[in-house]
């Protein structure tokens, strides 16, 4: 893949420089140059001798690297050493030097500097410290040691003219530097010795120099100089400490030394380098000056007393060697490969700048750099590389938004400097990288395309059928059912259910072809349901395109199952599943949102009348600021990738020239939103293709307030003027007028963010007419209806028009709110709806889902399904199918009222979870023949959700987990017109059992199954399935009434006061039998269905007769709102009662039917303690 390097044999002179006379303002950074009187170009060298510079030289042997990016200029590798066309000059004359061992203790000494002369010192190099800009200061330091000893000096090269010493220096060579002057470090007081101005490096040489002793001079001021046996004995302890830590793997990491070959770039810009495919390299922590040239793939480094990290982040694959600034980097040969140049920016790389400023150790540099490659691979697409990382102190760049507040959780307080000095100069080594640490990533921020495999992958983790039944209920289901129940099920996952912790970062888009909102990044979508806190329904239009960070959210992963259970006994084995699709949505609060990048700001103007939409008055009178509403609206739509075709023209000329900016925009209140379902409308002849088919489309009524508006630039638009004009101004030429704005194709963007009783501006860029509007209405009807005062005039809102939600209705100002009294949506209550004496079919109201079901559609429902409507994709709901919802007033209300959407309607639903509180408009109420009230979703009904589900709500897999007891009632105050009581106790007296039946039935026809097979003949079923059912009817009575209560399966075991092992073997013995019913009074042998000396039904009989039966019991209930026609409740009847040895007689109302829930057994404690709050709450009622 990777081509060796092509060689062109031309021979290049010209003169090497530092680049200091080039341009006197650009700061020395120690690199070289090629430079002749036609240019000057940068270059590496792997050896440099101080006599090359400013000669002529010959280069006989280089290779030019060009950069990646091409616009920019490469550099020249020197491969072998230049040749100087001129003789070199020779300096050679002996010089007096002084020996670090005896320089040494005149460090420690704490003499002015400034009173000594210059020293001389000679030795050899141990460490070279790398180059450093600080402040716009260039400079380095090095190691001399002593030749005899150990004894080691620092020295501070700070001279711009010094800088390229750095290129010559060696280790284990030696060197002699003149003319050195002693100073102290201000903080930590630390010294060294320091090059001026005259100093100059020479080689060392033994017959060229001569030891001196100390000047005289010096020698007399430093009168506490510490003895040299002082000094060895330091640098002995010194030497034993480093040993030491060493020795100590496991807290502090290993200093080692590493020669290999750069074999991969992992990222250049945070200084990761791959060495023989097996470690990697991090120069982060050791600013490179040269910009990382030379190391390109292919490159050899020597890396001298480098920190081997063995895992520091789990999730990063590699061993890491840090090179900290007392570790040393030397390029050993140049790569012979053809790769091309990428420069390590050195200024404005947002990696380093959050290392130093946060003052990262590795396993945390190491995370940054993957959230952050992973936040510019994800996004990059859409906004630029540099958009997306490039920040100015005022305005932080997105990324910068996204990682400043994670690592300031992670790191809280650490934002201290580093001490490079201390790093540097300390006796014990201290650097951000001695910690070997092994760090869990603290969250990720993977794509979307990653979190939807992981939740979906979660959704079914551990998944079994049986989590989603009770398998008391389980078991008495016939196949339909069963199956029907296990088809539609979810889970929701937050943040904290994946590990490492999981933060949704994603644009925001709108889609008109699913009309839905959407996160999206490079590799996915996943459509999204956002709310307000305070209910009230999302509308920031100006938030699409913008880049979102959300970190409190909920992911729901809805799963459909196409199954073929026969029956509970086989929900183990899995073959019966025959498929399983999911579909995943996130939905969140608007108020968790974080924006990193608001959308692009065409238009900057943005001053808007404070009191419009930034404050909003909720319903209560409080007044509330809505959180981060960008200040200027763009026109942008959806998708930039689409819209360059389609408006371009329309924004170019937008950006391009103020006066073609003018747009025309109409206020208009929404009255009514109708569904998204497809219509039959014939459009203008432009679109006749597609005019056959049905649309899919969305229409909402609304009233049009004030006239059109001519604005100079959109950015102005957002006053309310035409309100004013309409509330205030002159009532009487303001006709409010109503028109049906209809939504087709690219406009059915708009379904998520238009409600009922919001305020909008409908806004037509580039246009200057004010009669647009006008001249594109078109009947819906035939010509000949519109002359009817009632028909409203229909307008297609156009691809490019833009939506601008200004207001809620309940906001508005008195003045202007007095014309539009009454048009504020009337929401009704559930009790309201539920109340016999409620008029009109079509109802609003809210209410939390208490459960959700799927059931077979009721059969008087057409479903709305439209033929050539493709069936959404992720569902396997079957269109004849319908969900219910039970919704009640307030989580803790008896009161419920069901909902029935079909499962087509279902498609633009997301939401409609249990807990979830719902306002749902213009549904249909509708009463059942047994007088129930229901309601259902039709062509012009609307919801929007309110609030979420609580996060902690129980998972679906643990059905039935009540919170608490229901309320305790009295029989006489359950009145007919409560039927929709959800659940309710009573603690009665069981009177007598009326009808007990066992049955086994066929799972597939609900025939009679007897021993083994179905009794059905005509036609024979082959079913091998029997369910057991049971149904006992029994007669309470609590004191104030008596009622009917139906029991069902398991509660039928409960009531006759058996125990689950005396029930299994009575069931079984139905088995060989089909079933055995008896009635109350029937005498023996009179049974209708057995022979008469059925052993079951004889036990089942005496059962029933024994007084045990008869005792107090705790029930739960709800009111059966199917009761049975023969036990329909007798009018009203005098009976006897006896109480001892008194008889009573009196007027009993009708028995109402109950539905057992649940019985308990009451003890003797329990019953007096239930009876003495009967009495206080008898008493306190009366
Ligand atoms: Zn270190
Ligand atoms: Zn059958």
């Amino acid at each position: 893949m990777q081509s060796s390097l092509p060689r062109t044999y031309l021979i290049l002179v010209g003169y090497l420089a530092d680049g200091r006379q080039e341009n006197n303002e650009k700061l020395v950074d120690g690199c070289l140059y090629v430079k002749d009187n036609t240019g000057i170009i940068p270059c590496e060298l792997l050896h440099f001798r101080l006599e090359w510079l400013d000669s002529l030289l010959v280069f006989p042997s280089w290779s030019y690297i060009p950069q990646g990016d091409q616009s920019a200029a490469g550099y020249l590798e020197i491969l072998v050493d230049p040749v100087p066309v001129n003789a070199p000059r020779e300096e050679l004359h002996s010089i007096p030097v002084t020996s670090p061992m005896s320089a040494e203790p005149l460090l420690a000494s704490r003499i002015p500097c400034k009173k000594r002369s210059k020293l001389t010192v000679a030795g050899e190099l141990t460490r070279l410290g790398p180059l450093l800009c600080i402040h716009q200061k260039t400079f380095f330091f090095l190691f001399l040691k002593c030749f005899a000893s150990a004894v080691c000096i620092p020295v501070l090269v700070q001279k711009p003219s010094q800088m390229l010493w750095h290129h010559v220096f060696q280790l284990g060579h030696s060197y002699t530097i003149t003319d050195l002057s002693m100073s102290s470090l201000k903080k930590s007081g630390q010294t060294m010795f320091v090059t001026s101005v005259s100093s100059c490096l020479l080689p060392y040489c033994a017959e060229q120099v001569r030891e001196q002793p100390l000047n005289s001079a010096w020698q007399g001021e430093s009168t506490q100089t510490s003895s040299f046996e002082t000094a060895e004995h330091l640098s002995c302890s010194l030497q034993l400490g480093a040993e030491e830590e060493r020795l100590r793997p496991t807290k502090e990491s290993k200093i080692i030394s590493y020669v290999g070959f750069v074999t991969k770039i992992l990222n250049v810009q945070a200084g990761l380098f791959l060495l023989d495919n097996q470690v990697c390299l991090c120069l982060a922590y050791q600013p490179l000056l040269n910009s990382a040239r030379g190391l390109r793939p292919g490159a050899c480094v020597e890396l001298i007393d480098v920190h081997l990290l063995q895992k520091p982040l789990v999730s990063f694959p590699f061993a890491v060697l840090g090179a900290c600034l007392s570790s040393m980097v030397v390029l050993k040969s140049f790569s012979r490969l053809s790769t091309l140049y990428q420069p390590m920016a050195s200024s404005r790389n947002l990696c380093l700048q959050l290392l130093f400023r946060f003052n990262l150790g590795m396993p945390l540099y190491l995370w940054l750099v993957s959230l952050l490659e992973m936040f510019e691979e994800r996004f990059s697409c859409f906004f630029g590389h540099s958009r997306l990382l490039s920040s100015t102190h005022q305005n932080p760049g997105a990324a910068e938004k996204f990682l400043v507040p994670l690592l300031q959780a992670v790191v809280p307080g650490r934002e201290e400097a580093r001490d490079i000095y201390n790093e540097i100069l300390s006796k014990t080594h201290q650097c951000p990288l001695q910690k070997s640490l092994s760090l869990d990533p603290p969250c990720q921020a993977p794509s979307l395309s990653a979190v939807c495999h992981v939740a979906i992958q979660k959704s079914w983790e551990g998944f079994s059928p049986s989590q989603l039944l009770s398998p008391l209920e389980a078991q008495h289901m016939g196949t339909q059912e069963l199956n029907r129940r296990l088809a539609w099920s979810y889970c929701t996952l937050s943040a904290e259910s994946f590990q490492p912790q999981l933060i949704l970062v994603g644009v925001l888009r709108v889609s008109s072809r699913s009309s839905s909102l959407q996160l999206q990044d490079k590799s996915s979508k996943l459509p999204c349901v956002i709310s307000h806190k305070d209910g009230s329904p999302f509308t920031q239009t100006a938030l699409i395109g913008s880049l979102l960070q959300v970190e409190n959210y909920q992911l729901v992963v809805e799963r459909f199952l196409k199954t073929d259970f026969p029956s509970w006994e086989h929900l183990k084995n899995l073959e019966h599943v025959r498929k399983r699709k999911t579909s995943v949505y996130v939905q969140f609060y608007f108020e968790d949102v974080q924006v990193l990048h608001a959308a692009e700001r065409r238009i900057q103007k943005g001053l808007r009348s404070g009191n419009s939409s930034s404050l909003r008055k909720r319903k209560d009178g409080s007044t509330t600021s809505e959180l981060e509403t960008p200040e200027a609206k763009p026109l942008k739509s959806e998708d930039p990738k689409a819209d360059c075709g389609r408006d371009e023209n329309c924004q170019e000329a937008q950006s391009s020239s103020s006066s073609t900016t003018s747009c025309v925009s109409r206020l208009f209140l929404v009255t009514q939103k109708e569904s998204l379902m497809p219509r039959n409308y014939q459009l203008p002849a432009e679109e006749t293709k597609e005019a056959q088919e049905q649309q899919r489309s969305f229409q909402a009524t609304v009233l049009w307030l004030g006239r059109p508006q001519l604005w100079s630039h959109p950015g102005e638009i957002g006053n309310l003027a035409e309100l004013e004009e309409t509330g205030c101004g002159g009532k009487e030429g303001v006709t409010q007028q109503e028109a049906l704005l209809l939504f087709l194709g690219r406009s059915l963007r708009w379904f998520p963010f238009l409600h009922v009783d919001g305020v909008y501006h409908l806004i037509v860029p580039c246009c200057s007419d004010l009669e647009v509007f006008d001249k594109l209405y078109f009947p819906p009807v035939p010509a000949t209806f519109l002359s009817r005062p009632s028909c409203p005039l229909c307008l297609r809102v156009q691809d490019s028009w833009h939506l601008q939600h200004e207001t809620w209705i309940s906001c508005l100002p008195e003045c202007q709110l007095s014309v539009l009294t009454g048009l504020e949506q009337r929401t009704a209550s559930i009790p309201e709806v539920l109340s016999s004496s409620f008029t009109g079919s079509l109802v609003s109201f809210c209410g939390e889902i208490l459960t959700r079901a799927l059931c077979a559609s009721p059969k008087n429902e057409k479903p709305l399904v439209i033929a050539g409507l493709p069936k959404k994709k992720g569902t396997l709901l079957s269109r004849d199918h319908s969900v219910k919802l039970s919704v009640s007033a307030a989580s803790g209300s008896p009161v419920v009222v069901d909902v029935y959407i079909t499962a087509t309607c279902l498609q633009h639903l997301r939401g409609l979870l249990p807990g979830a509180k719902i306002h749902f408009q213009n549904l249909e109420r509708k009463i059942s023949r047994f007088h129930n009230v229901y309601c259902t979703y039709i062509a012009s009904s609307c919801l929007s959700i309110i609030s979420l589900p609580a996060s902690h709500l129980p998972s679906p897999s643990s059905p039935a987990e009540e919170s608490s007891s229901p309320s305790l009632v009295f029989l006489c105050n359950l009145r007919p017109q409560l039927q929709n009581l959800a659940q309710a106790r009573i603690l009665c007296h069981l009177s007598c059992v009326l009808t007990v039946c066992l049955q086994w039935i066929c799972s597939l026809c609900s025939c009679i199954f007897k021993e083994g097979r179905c009794t059905r003949h005509n036609p024979p079923c082959p079913s091998q399935t029997g369910v057991r059912q049971a149904s006992a009817r029994v007669l309470v009575e609590d004191g104030t009434g008596e009622a009917v209560v139906l029991c069902r399966n398991e509660h039928v075991a409960a009531v006759l006061g058996l125990s689950l092992l005396e029930w299994e073997a009575l069931q079984n013995c139905v088995q060989s039998r089909g079933s055995v019913c008896i009635q109350h009074g029937e005498a023996p042998g009179t049974g209708c269905l057995e022979e008469s000396e059925d052993l079951v039904a004889c036990y089942l009989r005496s059962l029933c007769r024994s007084p045990l039966i008869c005792r107090p019991i705790l029930l739960d209930f709800s009111l059966d709102r199917k009761p049975s026609k023969i036990l329909q409740p007798a009018p009203p009847q005098l009976r006897n009662f006896h109480s001892g040895e008194v008889e009573f007689v009196s007027q009993v109302g009708p028995r109402p039917s109950l539905l057992c829930l649940k019985v308990e057994e009451v003890g003797q404690d329990a019953l007096c303690y239930l009876n003495s709050q009967r009495m206080n709450r008898t008493s306190s009622s009366c």
